[in-house]
């Protein structure tokens, strides 16, 4: 049996439902970027943690603009999103010893997302071995670091 690898899944599923409204438009809108992990604003895209983290530095890079497919987003828009993972995955590598890395987007509610309607790009670090019994059966993640610490280490390399 085949399994689709979607961890970020369960959270969002359970939290954002869809009469919510969109979890990245609030977040933009609010302006309280420590409160809400957002951590880099670059000129068409932001980054911010995911507030669920499979793996300890689990980033999301989403447009400020709310599209929800890719075909629907600016060519300037999509290039700029994969360079943000690019320096996403330096900064992981050096601040982390990241081994691997998952990059990943759900397109649709029956495809996984939980925010729908716009836009993001998954990009998780990864260890050997960092997959768990507790993880995979029992939904449970043991995270090494707390959210604040990693935003903090984070912005400040997207600082330099
Ligand atoms: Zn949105």
């Amino acid at each position: 049996m085949d399994y689709l690898w979607t961890p970020w899944r369960y959270h969002y599923v359970r939290q954002a439902g869809p009469e919510q409204g969109c979890l990245f438009c609030e977040v933009l809108k609010r302006n309280q970027d420590a409160e809400t992990l957002i951590f880099f604003r670059g000129r068409y895209n932001f980054i911010l943690l995911n507030r669920y983290p499979y793996t300890t530095g689990h980033s999301m890079v989403a447009p400020y603009e709310h599209v929800a497919e890719l075909d629907q987003a600016a060519q300037e828009t999509l290039a700029e999103m994969i360079h943000l993972c690019q320096r996403l995955q330096r900064v992981l590598a050096a601040e982390y010893k990241a081994e691997g890395y998952n990059l990943g987007m759900n397109l649709g509610r029956v495809a996984g997302a939980g925010v729908a309607g716009h836009l993001h790009m998954h990009v998780l670090p990864r260890w050997g071995g960092d997959t768990s019994f507790m993880t995979t059966v029992g939904e449970t993640r043991l995270e090494p670091e707390d959210l604040g610490t990693t935003y903090g280490k984070l912005r400040s390399h997207f600082e330099k």
